[in-house]
């Protein structure tokens, strides 16, 4: 079933119990568990995969440290923590902000507003992960290369800066 079935699917029902409220709490919990299914598939689908607090917010793939953000599915999304990008450079579902309440949304497949920048998932400048699929334009390409000199500087155990040397 897709997003939008399961999601019009869960609505459907909601109908149905403002309709008949026989055995509510039963067929509430159902939806419940309907409705964080498919948060959990929105989340996959955007990407919002990243490691779930108390973990560190640690890349499995590559083992650098990213922005994790919480999602308005409740999931985590790691964000690459320097790059700001102009959000028509960044391919369609990649494109990440950030509301005042620091809560990350993607932007989907909607056009960026003009001169709108964006965030973009680590998982596009990770190292240890492929862009299989995705058009990497130059940007992209130097700022994966700059995370796999930095993830290389991590295995051999170099300090990050000289602040951490103190
Ligand atoms: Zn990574």
């Amino acid at each position: 079933m897709s997003i939008e079935e399961q999601l019009r699917d869960a609505s459907e029902a909601i109908r149905e119990l403002w309709a008949n409220p026989a055995g509510t709490r039963e067929r509430l919990a159902s939806l419940r568990q309907r409705i964080n299914q498919a948060d959990h598939a929105q989340a996959a689908r955007d990407g919002a995969t990243g490691p779930e607090p108390p973990a560190p917010p640690l890349c499995p793939n590559c083992g650098l440290a990213g922005e994790r953000r919480r999602t308005y599915t409740g999931h985590h999304v790691l964000l690459d923590p320097r790059l700001k990008v102009p959000a028509h450079l960044v391919p369609v579902g990649h494109r990440w902000y950030i509301d005042a309440n620091g809560l990350a949304w993607n932007g989907g497949p909607d056009e960026p507003s003009p001169g709108a920048f964006c965030r973009i998932p680590h998982r596009l400048t990770c190292p240890g992960a492929s862009v299989d699929g995705l058009e990497v334009g130059t940007w992209l390409a130097t700022a994966r290369k700059y995370n796999a000199a930095l993830a290389q500087r991590e295995t051999d155990g170099y300090p990050h800066s000289l602040s951490e040397t103190r």
